[in-house]
């Protein structure tokens, strides 16, 4: 349920944010491998599912759903196996990976070969959108990840993706037209963007560009007879996103806490 994903996810930010303490875990772990484009998150989940640990370092080493700086990615990786391992006290030799729906082949194996040289053996390579879908407990489904350049659409049906598309609308082109607004730079524009003590600001700038998420939205799932949204991405994040995609798909909208941890979270129990 919603309910049970919300208090894993709300557990999986809290160890992310901690200062990780040294735990004894001596039952079975899975761990699983998120190379996002802003940022490499590194999941523990125990064998009830529950995560134990959580690290996540920014960087940009995948670029348009490509691994793009590949030393780069083995070296972030590494490195929070290493702080994984030396919390746990043991050594973690199996992890999960994901990769964004529709990547081809060779580019699986790029994926799978950063997490390999990273030193894991690679158990499972599952598709973003399924291992969102692990999370929330669903098998059938639209599940949406705004990111920031672009909107993932995904159609589930029994645990598979039945159908996928990416469209180049995201958190980015919500930052643009607040920056031309308020005649600042993008940084400052992303900054307002995610403070929500500026939310009566934006609101009605952003709206619009929600609006055309929508049309997006309702435009792949004109011939599928799906009821519900779930949310996903670092832009599902904006306050009141779920409602005006709500009102504008006429579909049900659920949005988990942390958006953003919901892949990194379903790669580790998919290991
Ligand atoms: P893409 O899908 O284009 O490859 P990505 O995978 O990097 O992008 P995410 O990391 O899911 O995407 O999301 C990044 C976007 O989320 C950025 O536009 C960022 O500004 C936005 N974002 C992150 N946190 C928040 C927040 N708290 N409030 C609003 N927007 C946020």
């Amino acid at each position: 349920s919603i309910e049970e994903a919300n208090k894993k996810l709300k557990t999986l930010a809290q160890l992310i944010e901690d200062k990780p303490k040294v735990i004894k875990q001596s039952g079975e772990i899975r761990v699983g491998v998120d190379l996002g484009t802003a940022n490499l998150v590194l999941t523990a989940v125990d064998d009830s599912n529950n995560p134990i640990l959580g690290f996540s370092t920014p960087g940009t080493v995948v670029r348009d759903g490509l691994v793009v700086d590949y030393i780069g990615a083995i070296n972030i990786i590494k490195e929070m196996k290493k702080k994984m391992e030396s919390v746990l006290g043991r050594e973690i030799e199996i992890a999960a990976t994901a990769v964004p729906p529709g990547t081809g082949a060779r580019d699986i194996d790029t994926f799978k070969n950063v997490v390999q040289s990273s030193g894991f053996e690679v158990s499972n390579v599952v598709d973003e959108p399924s291992a969102a879908a692990t999370v929330l407990g669903i098998k059938d489904g639209i599940v949406v990840d705004i990111g920031g350049g672009t909107t993932g659409i995904s159609i589930l049906k029994n645990g598979e993706s039945l159908y996928t598309a990416d469209e180049p609308t995201g958190g980015t082109h919500l930052s643009l037209v607040i920056a031309g607004n308020y005649k600042i730079s993008f940084a400052e524009a992303e900054k307002m963007k995610k403070d929500s003590t500026q939310e009566s600001k934006i609101a009605i700038l952003i709206t619009p560009v929600i609006e055309k998420i929508a049309t997006i939205i309702n435009k792949h799932i004109s011939n599928y007879d799906a009821k519900t949204i779930y949310l996903v991405g670092g832009t599902s994040n904006v306050k009141g996103i779920e409602k005006v995609l709500a009102q504008s798909t006429g579909l049900e909208v659920v949005k988990p806490f942390h958006p953003l941890l919901v892949t990194p979270l379903g790669i580790a129990m998919n290991c």
